[in-house]
Formats: C-alpha cells, sequence, structure tokens
C-alpha cells in the first residue's frame, strides 16, 4: 500500500542527506526497458569545495580526484538511502550512480543523462563547456538521479542557458574537445567526451581513472571561487 508521502517531504529528507539541490519532474518516457513505469525522476546535486578547486591548476590535483570520487560517492548512498524510502512508502525506485557508462562499446553513456534530467527538473542549465550549470553555485556541482513511479512534477520551472558571448572554456580547454556551441534540447552533446578523456589519460595517468582534467570548471566566471 502506498503511503500519502510528498514529493516535498521527499526533497527535504534529499536535502538533509546533504544535496544543496533538489527536483523532481516527469519524464517523456522511461529510460528502463521493460519498466515503463519509472517515468518520473528526482534529480539531485551536492557541491564540489572551492578550496579543492583551487588546486585545480592546468590539470587535476589528487585532492580533486579523490574530492570528485567522494562526491560520487555521497551521491550514490544519497540515490540508493531515497530509494529505500521510496520503496519503504510504496513506490518502485531506480538509482542511477553518479559515474556510469553502459560499458566498453558506450563507455559515455548511462542509463539516464543526469544532466537532462536536472534540466527538466529545473535545477539549471548546460554550459557551452558541457558542464551543468547552476545559478547558485555554477558548475560546482555534480549530480545524481532517481528514477521512480511515485508522481512528481517540476515546481521550479526551466532556467535558460545563460553563456551568453562567452567562450572562455572553448579557448581553456587543452583537448580541443568543447565545440563552443550551445546544448540542444534533444541531449545531443556539445563536446567530445572521448577527446575530454583521452586527454586525462594521456597527460594524468598518475593521477587516478575516473576524473576530468577540471580546468573547465576552473575558468568558468558562473564558477565565483569563495
Ligand atoms: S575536463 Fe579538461 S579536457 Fe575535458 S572538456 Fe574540460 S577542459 Fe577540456
Ligand atoms: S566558461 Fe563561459 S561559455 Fe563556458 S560554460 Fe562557463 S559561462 Fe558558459
Amino acid at each position: 500500500m502506498k503511503s500519502n508521502i510528498t514529493q516535498e517531504e521527499l526533497e527535504k529528507y534529499i536535502a538533509e542527506q546533504g544535496a544543496v539541490l533538489v527536483g523532481g519532474c516527469e519524464l517523456k518516457a522511461s529510460p528502463i526497458t521493460g519498466q515503463e513505469n519509472l517515468k518520473y525522476a528526482f534529480s539531485f546535486a551536492v557541491k564540489l569545495s572551492d578550496s579543492i578547486l583551487k588546486t585545480i591548476d592546468n590539470g587535476p590535483s589528487f585532492s580533486y580526484f579523490q574530492h570528485y570520487r567522494a562526491a560520487n560517492s555521497l551521491l550514490d548512498t544519497i540515490a540508493f538511502k531515497l530509494s529505500q524510502r521510496l520503496e519503504q512508502c510504496g513506490y518502485n525506485a531506480y538509482p542511477i550512480a553518479a559515474s556510469q557508462s553502459l560499458g566498453k562499446n558506450n563507455p559515455y553513456r548511462g542509463v539516464v543523462a543526469h544532466k537532462t534530467v536536472a534540466v527538466n527538473c529545473g535545477l539549471g542549465y548546460v554550459g557551452k563547456s558541457g558542464l551543468f550549470l547552476t545559478k547558485d553555485y555554477g558548475s560546482k556541482v555534480r549530480l545524481a538521479t532517481v528514477l521512480t513511479d511515485m508522481p512528481l512534477i517540476n515546481e521550479k520551472g526551466v532556467i535558460e542557458n545563460a553563456c551568453g558571448n562567452c567562450d572562455l572554456c572553448v579557448k581553456a580547454c587543452p583537448s580541443g574537445a568543447i565545440f563552443g556551441t550551445l546544448p540542444t534540447t534533444d541531449g545531443e552533446r556539445n563536446y567530445d567526451p572521448e577527446k575530454c578523456s583521452k586527454y586525462m589519460k594521456e597527460h594524468f595517468q598518475d593521477v587516478g581513472r575516473g576524473s576530468v582534467c577540471g580546468v573547465c570548471i576552473k575558468v568558468c566566471p558562473k564558477n565565483k571561487l569563495l
């Protein structure tokens, strides 16, 4: 039997676990084959440390790499706990890891694009860098998603891209991965994840796998470091 828990109560719960931004929305369709009921999503973000981001200097630092992984771990924990909470309330829930790939044949895509869901939930917009940008924290955030059959709505509206004429990330990207275009509404990428990843592997193998160089975060004027 379903409990009468509300979207607002669950968003409060997500925030209490450490998320700085949270929202819900209805998707066009469930991304999970055979589970068409999972057409609603919670999106949430945790904030990266300003002090750690200051250590990025033409490439990732060890502290940034470890912090990036810690942020993913926190997001995965929140997604796990939220999913359990939803199930206890009688709803289906499908947590999607912060960093996910669909294997060798599709290494740069997960079950859903967290950024697309976060845009639909009204948390921010995708910048020319391909990074997710928010009003209060710029791109100093990482995202995760939980799909569910609990009816959810976007109560915040959608935030328009505010990059304007800026092209600082395009000029600064050492791998030439950023096209300099605005994202399209169909979720097509405006940067080349393969180039970005190759650059990391070629130049910063010693720092660790599963991170990015971070220069596009460092140069973005939407990120005012404290
Ligand atoms: S992480 Fe580095 S290589 Fe990748 S898009 Fe950003 S600036 Fe370019
Ligand atoms: S650096 Fe400029 S163009 Fe790139 S994402 Fe930030 S605001 Fe947009």
